[in-house]
C-alpha cells in the first residue's frame, strides 16, 4: 500500500490504544509496536502505482496534510500522536526504500529487504481501488479525528 495508507492505520491504531489505554506514554510504546508491525500485514496488499509523480505527491500530501489539519485543531498531544501514527506505519518503507530515494534514484539508492521480502504482495489492487484506498484513508482519519475530539470532551466534563 502506498504511505497515505499505512500512516491511515498507523493514526488509527494509535487512537484505539489511547482510548483502550487512556495513558500518552503506553499510547508511543504499544501503539508505535503496533503501528510499525500494521506495515509488514499491510503490504501482503499490493498498489497500483499513481498514473504520474504529480499525481503521487498531490495525493500522498493532500491526505498527511488532512491529519496535520484536523489534530493541530485537536491540541498538540493529538497532532504528536498522529505525526508519530503515520511515522511508525512507514518506518518499514523509510528505511527498506531509503526515505523513497530508491523510487527515484535506484541506482544510487537501491532497495533492501530489511523488513519486506520478495514476492510479499498477496492481493494486487487495481489503479481504482488504490484511488479507493487513498479516500477511505481520508474517511479513516476523519473517523479517528471525531473520535480523539468526543474522547477529549467527554473527560473535560
Ligand atoms: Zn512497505
Amino acid at each position: 500500500m502506498h504511505a497515505s495508507t499505512h500512516g491511515a492505520i498507523g493514526i488509527a491504531i494509535i487512537t484505539a490504544t489511547y482510548i483502550i489505554t487512556k495513558s500518552e506514554k503506553k499510547t508511543f510504546i504499544i501503539g508505535g509496536i503496533l503501528a510499525f508491525a500494521s506495515h509488514y500485514v499491510l503490504d501482503f496488499i499490493g498498489e497500483f502505482p499513481y498514473r504520474t509523480i504529480q499525481e503521487m505527491l498531490f495525493i500522498e500530501f493532500a491526505v498527511y496534510l488532512w491529519s496535520l489539519v484536523l489534530m493541530y485543531f485537536l491540541g498538540i498531544k493529538y497532532l504528536k500522536f498522529s505525526v508519530f501514527g503515520f511515522f511508525m506505519a512507514n518506518l518499514m518503507d523509510y528505511i527498506d526504500k531509503k526515505m523513497y530515494l530508491s523510487i527515484f534514484l535506484p541506482k544510487e539508492y537501491p532497495f533492501t529487504y530489511y523488513f519486506h521480502s520478495k514476492n510479499q504482495v498477496l492481493i494486487p489492487i487495481s489503479y481504482q481501488k488504490t484511488i479507493i484506498a487513498a479516500i477511505v484513508s481520508v474517511i479513516l482519519i476523519g473517523i479517528c479525528f471525531l473520535i480523539l475530539r468526543n474522547n477529549k470532551m467527554r473527560l473535560k466534563s
